[in-house]
């Protein structure tokens, strides 16, 4: 009985299931994300009320933890090359869709009991950057910590990214990152004991204007100046690699074999598991509404279930690092734009790399549970935390996958969703303190690439605080950098 299957899509036994409450995720969101329940070909229409009569009786769960996860359109499997023949006005900005989470359900998850009064660091934020800013902590002595998250883990952006890891950048400074992270990813799985599916099947970029095509030549130098073997192809050159890939319009490409990609969803819970055990308070369901400041210093942080009494605060909030820095009086320069991603069923693996026409921010990757996972950023989309999905991106990505593969119109897509990029005027993080506040920690606006920067900037920062060794990141990438006119552009930005 401990082995009967509840997803036959995805095989998600109740042992599964016993894991999952045994950690502590007690919410149909959390559970789906720690198990996998609900994201094969039937999206829950088959299992989720299994799986949440099994939660009420094994794990004692009530209304409303036991709320349908959110829905994924299309609701039913639908060809991509139908998304395609769909008319879009290019002119125009999307609008609407399917609202990501219900702030109700954030309310009504909230405990009852309330938060630790005093904790050394606190850390707004367990995304990807809050926990692993918080785990790499742990592994300098520092254990005194609370995480601070509004909703379940994998809400924001963490939880909705492609997966992508990639060492082709445009500036020394990520080129760098990125190779330390890919490096950290390869020992995730022996350090934190889950498998985070890494697959370096290399990067794949094709370049359709002069501008692109110099941008990737130019990137391409600097990265084999830093070690990183990527090579300038031609189209043909491409084709031996992806040969599928149509390449009308195409004049140069660029691809780095030890690129890849990984599964976001357990990179999340192994590194939430291991604070945990080091004792890191992880609070979810826990909204952070303002601060206590004295002298230049933020004194606490106020809460929704109480206050927390602080020496240090890191604002690592993604997106909403704005709104949340605008309680303390900080103004930050980032801007939340909402970028769409969509999953298909799965295919047997045909595809190495992840492939990318930056001219329009079209990417693909195989998964390694076969699925073709990909995106597309829209030029008209206005700044807003907005996560809803749209109809406009799946003809829009339809039509630009089907140009570029044309035998994946026959591919069904499964579910689409979105999140938001956290984007600055330099397309650069905001690290370091604040002028002012000096004991509020910047790190935010990794705009779509924060996933595979997390582990390797996370690693530097919790050094930087632990130790007081110095470090250029926390000097280079200040809030202040914008004030001053020192920006720090990154152009290899896709979407
Ligand atoms: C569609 C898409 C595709 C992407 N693809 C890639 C990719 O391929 N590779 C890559 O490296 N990156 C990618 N990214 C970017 C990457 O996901 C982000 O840069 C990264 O996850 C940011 O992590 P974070 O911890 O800063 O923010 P988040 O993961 O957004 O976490 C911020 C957390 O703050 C919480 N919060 C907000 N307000 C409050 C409050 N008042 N109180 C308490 N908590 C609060 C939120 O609930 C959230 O969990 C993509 C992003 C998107 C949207």
């Amino acid at each position: 009985m401990s082995k009967a299957l509840v997803c036959p899509c995805e095989d998600v036994t109740t042992e599964e299931l016993n894991h999952a409450l045994a950690k502590g995720y007690r919410d149909m969101e959390s559970v789906k994300r720690y198990t996998g329940f609900g994201t094969g070909m039937c999206q829950g229409k088959q299992c989720q009320s299994t799986v949440a009569r099994y939660l009420c009786e094994h794990g004692k769960l009530e209304a409303p933890a036991l709320h349908p996860f959110t829905p994924r359109p299309p609701l039913f499997p639908t060809e991509l090359s139908t998304w395609a023949s769909g008319q879009v006005d290019p002119s125009m900005a999307p609008v609407g869709g399917v609202p990501h989470v219900d702030d109700t359900l954030e309310t009504s998850l909230k405990p009852a009991a309330p938060v630790p009064a005093r904790a050394k660091i606190v850390i707004i934020g367990g995304g990807v950057m809050g926990l692993s800013l918080a785990y790499n902590l742990t592994l300098l002595g520092e254990t005194d910590i609370v995480v601070l998250d509004k909703s379940y883990l994998c809400a924001g952006a963490s939880g909705r990214n492609g997966g992508g890891v990639r060492m082709q950048w445009g500036t020394a400074a990520n080129v760098q990152l990125a190779r330390r992270s890919i490096e950290l990813m390869k020992g995730f799985a022996r350090d934190m004991g889950i498998n985070v599916w890494l697959r370096q099947g290399g990067y794949l970029f094709l370049a359709k204007s002069p501008q692109v095509a110099n941008l990737l030549s130019k990137s391409a130098e600097l990265h084999n100046k830093y070690g990183v073997r990527t090579q300038v192809l031609t189209p043909d050159g491409a084709r031996d690699i992806v040969p599928q890939l149509s390449m009308k319009g195409v004049t140069l490409c660029a691809y780095n074999k030890d690129d890849g990609v990984i599964f976001p969803w357990p990179f999340m819970w192994g590194y939430a598991q291991k604070c945990q055990q080091k004792g890191v308070q992880i609070e979810t369901f826990t909204r952070v509404q303002g601060f206590e400041q004295s002298s230049g210093l933020i004194r606490k942080v106020r809460t929704d279930r109480g206050d927390i009494a602080c020496d240090t605060v890191v604002l690592a909030s993604g997106a909403w690092s704005p709104e949340i820095a605008r309680l303390a009086g900080v103004v930050l320069p980032n801007k939340p734009h909402r970028h769409e991603i969509c999953s298909s069923e799965p295919l047997k693996p045909f595809l190495g790399p992840l492939v990318s026409v930056l001219d329009s921010g079209l990417y693909f990757s195989q998964s390694m549970r076969g699925e073709i996972v990909g995106g597309m950023g829209d030029p008209h989309e206005p700044a807003a935390m907005q996560m809803g999905s749209t109809f406009r991106f799946l003809a829009r990505y339809g039509q630009a996958m089907t140009e570029q593969m044309p035998q994946l119109g026959a591919i069904k897509v499964l579910r689409q969703w979105a999140g938001c990029y956290d984007v600055t005027p330099d397309n650069s993080p905001i690290l370091g303190r604040t002028p002012e506040l000096s004991n509020l920690l910047q790190m935010s606006g990794f705009v779509g690439h924060g996933f595979m920067m997390a582990p390797a900037v996370a690693e530097r920062m919790a050094r930087w605080m632990a130790t007081g060794q110095s470090d250029e990141l926390f000097s280079r990438f200040t809030l202040n950098r914008f004030a001053e006119g020192r920006l720090e552009r990154e152009d290899m930005i896709i979407g």
